[in-house]
């Protein structure tokens, strides 16, 4: 049967679009080194869906660990998630981001070239748009201009895959930019489980919610925004993981040899309001106190949904409410996270 390989797919975005595939009647195989996720996740699919999904663990930089995948299966298409994210870690560590998110990306193609796999959707970012204050972002929006090493390997793989699309005709990308992904599978099973302090607003509100974490500082309140605070396009994780059903989909009946997408609500959403979200749905008040704005942020952010409307049929439907309350489920079954390798 023939397959989908989801590289990254025991991440948190991941691991969502590997539960929406399968409910779409995709076959799935997944690919990660699990260097920022856990084997428990495998179990936790497992129990959502009924299916022990093949797992391979394998850096994907590594050509011959991961031809073994392609050689062992019938893959039809991929989906690239595997990649360093955190922001600030790729400030300090320049060189591991630059290797790891270009060779990964860049091993991938090679394979699907040798193995003849024409369909790819790769995993951008809204930081893509830079510092621009030009809201809403449309596909069209300018881009470069990026405030770290982590949003320049997005940028730079989404040339290197245009390129590509240029030179093999028959490959056919799309490039998926998300906006803000947040909450978390409503069974609780799956969820965000970053190592460490989170640096995102969701998970450190989560951890003050839970009382892990004392206080949120809220970076800034002096924005000229309608609260002072930052705005941002918050979207359900499982919303998102639907948009890469509908990418796949589309790459299979259209003929664009690359095609760009955002993927957010088109809603923003500030810092006070997300507070006040996350406190209806625990039920308490989370502490919190106004600080210094966060060096490289943006005032505001949010998606044009437009073009992924209408020409991907994708729509987010989750409520900001139900990011909240998925998140805080989440947070309350695994208070310290999923249990480790051991
Ligand atoms: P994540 O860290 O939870 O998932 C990424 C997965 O890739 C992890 O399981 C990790 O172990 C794996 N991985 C990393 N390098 C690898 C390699 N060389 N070989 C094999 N596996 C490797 O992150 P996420 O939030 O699920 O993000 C998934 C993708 O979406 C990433 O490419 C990220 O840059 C992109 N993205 C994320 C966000 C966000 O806010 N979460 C926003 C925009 C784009
Ligand atoms: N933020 C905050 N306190 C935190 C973490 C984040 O006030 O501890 C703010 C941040 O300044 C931004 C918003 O929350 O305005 C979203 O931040 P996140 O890092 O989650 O997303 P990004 O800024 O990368 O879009």
């Amino acid at each position: 049967m023939a397959s989908v390989l989801v590289t990254g797919g025991m991440g948190f975005i991941g691991s969502h679009t590997v539960i929406s595939l399968y409910e779409n009647g995709f076959d799935v195989v997944i690919a990660d080194n699990l260097i920022n996720s856990k084997t428990e996740v495998l179990n936790r699919l497992e129990q959502i869906t009924g299916k022990r999904f093949k797992f391979y663990k394998v850096d994907c930089c590594d050509k011959e660990a991961l031809r073994k995948v392609f050689e062992e299966n019938e893959i039809d298409s991929v989906i690239h998630f595997a990649g360093l994210k955190a922001v600030g870690e790729s400030v300090r560590m320049p060189l591991e981001y630059y290797s790891n998110n270009i060779n990964s990306m860049l091993t991938v193609v090679e394979l699907m070239n040798e193995y003849k796999v024409r369909k790819l959707v790769f995993s951008s970012s809204a930081t893509v748009y830079g510092e621009s204050e030009d809201v809403p972002f449309t596909e069209e929006s300018p881009l470069g201009m990026c405030t770290n090493p982590y949003g320049w390997t997005k940028w730079m793989l989404e040339q290197v895959l245009r390129d590509c699309a240029k030179a093999y005709p028959d490959l056919k990308v799309c490039l998926l930019r998300y906006f803000n992904p947040v909450g978390a599978h409503e069974s609780g099973l799956i969820g965000e489980d970053p190592k460490g302090i989170p640096n995102n607003l969701f998970p450190y509100i989560s951890k003050v919610a839970a009382g892990t974490l004392e206080q949120l500082t809220v970076f800034g309140d002096d924005y000229d925004t309608p609260d002072g605070t930052c705005l941002r396009d918050y979207i359900h994780v499982c919303d998102l993981a639907d948009g890469h059903v509908k990418a796949l989909n589309f790459v299979a009946t259209h003929d664009d040899s690359v095609s760009v997408f955002n993927l957010g609500t088109g809603k923003g959403t500030s810092v006070k309001e997300a507070v006040a979200a996350f406190e209806k749905a625990c039920g308490h008040e989370i502490k919190h106190v106004f600080g210094a704005r966060r060096p490289g942020d943006i005032p505001v952010c949010y998606a044009s949904t437009d073009k992924a409307r209408k020409e991907l049929g994708f729509e987010a439907k989750r409520t900001i409410e139900e990011m909240c309350s998925s998140c805080w489920n989440w947070q309350t079954k695994n208070p310290d996270g999923l249990p480790s390798d051991s």
